[in-house]
């Protein structure tokens, strides 16, 4: 594992917080999804976690994710009507989504600012979670075909 480049807690340290220990099953969720920050869907997660870990099943990835996410460990990233995808990138960050590869990537916040410094977020609001997007083409797509129409993947 490596070193935490800040003071966070670590992800034991954060799931014990709520009461709950990381287990082999958890750990090998988490891992994936630090491994690859390409924000998979759970049946990706599953897949990558398979390849180390053959018995596990697909309902227990979800326990795990459903854990994960529980404890504010792992977010989840929705979009339209796909499946959930899942990031453990937990500072504060937009997402971008690529309108023809479907690719999902972090677009950091450029100052240490919370939503309400950022927004102008009425002060009798409650948030309790905010979400911001950006779309367009990734560099990949862009570069590919930068004039054409942009296509509904679906
Ligand atoms: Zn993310
Ligand atoms: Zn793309």
């Amino acid at each position: 594992m490596k070193p935490a480049t800040n003071l966070a807690p670590s992800p034991d340290e954060h799931i014990h917080g709520h009461g709950l220990r990381m287990t082999d099953q958890r750990r090998a969720v988490y891992d994936a999804l630090m491994g690859k920050r390409d924000h998979p869907t759970a049946v990706e997660v599953f897949m990558r976690v398979k390849t180390r870990m053959p018995t596990i099943s697909l309902a227990t990835v979800y326990n795990c994710l459903e854990t994960l996410t529980g404890c504010g460990l792992v977010k989840t990233v929705n979009h339209d009507r796909e499946p959930s995808r899942f990031c453990p990138n937990l500072k504060e960050h937009a997402h971008f989504f690529c309108e023809r590869c479907g690719g999902v990537t972090d677009v950091p916040l450029r100052m240490r600012r919370r939503a309400r410094d950022a927004w102008e977020v009425p002060g009798d609001i409650v948030i309790s979670q905010h979400e911001v997007s950006f779309r367009g083409l990734c560099p990949k797509c862009a570069r590919k075909n930068p004039k054409s129409k942009i296509q509904n993947p679906k």
